[in-house]
């Protein structure tokens, strides 16, 4: 069975999900809930670690 897929190791901060939206409480004009954005400082919001030969604990 052909693999593909190179496996990614997934961003041991972020857990895969580098960008989330944060709710400031405000709505815009057009009647959304404003948000703002943040992305993972550790992967910038690629969910992936950077392919280094650096040894990355993940768990406890
Ligand atoms: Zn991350």
């Amino acid at each position: 069975m052909p693999q593909h897929t190179l496996p990614r190791p997934i961003c041991a901060h972020c857990d895969g999900f580098p960008t989330v939206a944060i709710t400031t409480g405000h709505t815009t004009p057009d009647g959304h809930r404003h948000t703002i954005t943040a992305h993972c400082p550790a992967c910038h919001g690629t969910g992936h670690t950077t392919p280094t030969r650096t040894n990355i604990r993940v768990g406890v």
